[in-house]
């Protein structure tokens, strides 16, 4: 048994934790959970925890549904929202094939396999995301046919003894108390609508810290009485929620995206990663905008991008270079605003990655950055000026992803083939719907 493991069991009887959680994601990012006796940790570190994974979307064929959960002793946190009366503990797990071998079906697999492939190129990645979220009275719609905002504010505001505000206060407490740094929270432009921004970590701990991130908002938004939802566009008329996140590598204690005295101090190498996630975005936006929702915020405005361009100071643009302070070499990085707050963050973090570091490798070269608004364009001015755009539907993404070898070789025969399945039912489900959209248009329903 190492250190890691040892220090957890001890943990475990010192503080008399009673349940311990074992967490892990099917795959469109679910977090799954198995409670075990602390009696049963010692045996679960040793040879894993048995479960059927059939159950589970995406996780396996049905003639191979065996599958073991490994916990992974650093994610140890006890969870403060259950509250002292009975300490409950989680950690995140690996999932491994009854021969111990990492599964190819495991979303966090998929993640820690790009970052082994940037390690071999000299790299630690490190993110930081800014996650949005809507907080609603209710999961009720009103008479709109829409939920119920808990406020009506606007970006920044601050109403004093707000609700909001307190549900932050509690929010970035509870965050704190499991580890996860937060840097700044703020309302955003949607009525309802939060943004709570995470310190940079490496990108394999802020996927799990989202994960608990979404749990933790949820739990206090109950606490509460509100309900709190990461869907990508629950209002027609309001912003949609992103999940930018901010990329950067680091070879050593170096920032490898940083070069003194170049264009926005960007090096070669931040150049061609930022090359690759443009190059490739079309084609992974199946992952990072993975339901028909999705689409509705890509192309709702709302500072949403939908263009495939980059700039250093354009809100339009889907990779954006913030401005630094002059010579900052530890804060050089760059913003992928495209994905959404419903994503799979294993996947999403490994695809845009994967797209980076091939960049890098093929040494991609980089266009002009943007400086108009590509939203005032017209069409025709856009295809001039060479800007593609982003899928305009699931359908069209899914199509997009099938067709794309890059996305086979990042995601696995097996999470590539169980993703899209997944996908074409959301896909299928959606036109067979009838929508209040063709009622109204058609029946002339009001
Ligand atoms: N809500 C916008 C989005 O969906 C982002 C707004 C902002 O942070 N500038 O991407
Ligand atoms: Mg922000
Ligand atoms: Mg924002
Ligand atoms: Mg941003």
């Amino acid at each position: 048994m190492d250190r890691q493991q040892e220090f957890v069991l001890r943990t475990i009887e010192e503080r008399d934790v009673r349940f311990v959680r074992m967490w892990f994601t099917d795959v469109v990012g679910t977090l799954k959970s198995v409670a075990l006796a602390p009696a049963e940790v010692e045996g679960a570190f040793a040879e894993g925890l048995g479960f059927d994974g059939s159950a589970i979307e995406g996780l396996s064929r049905i003639y191979e549904s065996d599958m073991l959960l490994q916990p992974d002793p650093s994610t140890f946190q006890i969870l403060p929202w259950r509250g002292d009366e009975v300490p409950t503990s989680r950690m995140f797990c690996d999932i491994l094939t009854p021969d111990g071998e990492p599964s190819a079906a495991d979303t966090r697999g998929v993640l820690k396999r790009t970052l082994e492939k940037a390690s071999g190129m000299g790299f630690t990645c490190y993110t930081s995301p800014e996650i949005e979220f809507y907080l609603l009275k209710s999961r009720e719609l009103g008479a709109d046919g829409f939920p119920t905002p808990v406020d009506s504010e606007s970006y920044f505001d601050h109403t004093p003894g707000g609700i909001v505000q307190d549900f932050r206060r509690r929010a970035v407490t509870m965050l704190e108390e499991v580890g996860i740094s937060v840097e700044f929270s703020h309302h955003e432009a949607g009525p309802g609508q939060n943004e709570i921004d995470l310190r940079h970590a490496d990108a394999l701990q802020t996927a799990d810290n989202i994960m608990t991130f979404r749990t933790i908002i949820k739990e206090v938004a109950l606490s509460q009485n509100l309900y709190a939802t990461f869907m990508p566009k629950p209002f027609t008329d309001h912003p949609g929620s992103g999940m930018h996140t901010h990329f950067s590598l680091f070879e050593g204690d170096t920032n490898a995206f940083f070069e003194a005295g170049a264009e926005f101090q960007l090096s070669r190498t931040a150049r061609h990663f930022i090359a690759g996630v443009l190059k490739h975005a079309p084609e992974f936006s199946a992952v990072t905008n993975q339901f028909v929702n999705s689409y509705k915020r890509l192309w709702g405005g709302g500072e949403a991008p939908s263009y495939v361009s980059w700039g250093h100071n354009n809100r339009s643009a889907l990779v954006r270079v913030p401005l630094y302070k002059p010579n900052k070499m530890q804060s050089a990085r760059i913003e992928y605003r495209g994905v959404d707050s419903a994503a799979n963050p294993y996947l999403a973090y490994a695809v845009i990655l994967g797209a980076g570091l091939k960049g890098i490798e093929n040494e991609y070269e980089l266009a002009p950055e943007v400086t108009e608004d590509l939203q005032a364009l017209s069409s025709v001015e856009r295809r001039a000026m060479g800007y593609h755009s982003l899928p305009s539907s699931l359908h069209d993404a899914i199509q997009r992803t099938e067709d794309s070898d890059f996305m086979a070789e990042i995601l696995g025969e097996q999470v590539f083939e169980q993703f899209l399945r997944n996908k074409r039912n959301d896909w299928d489900a959606y036109r067979a719907e009838v929508t209040p959209y063709e009622l109204k248009h058609n029946l002339g329903i009001l």
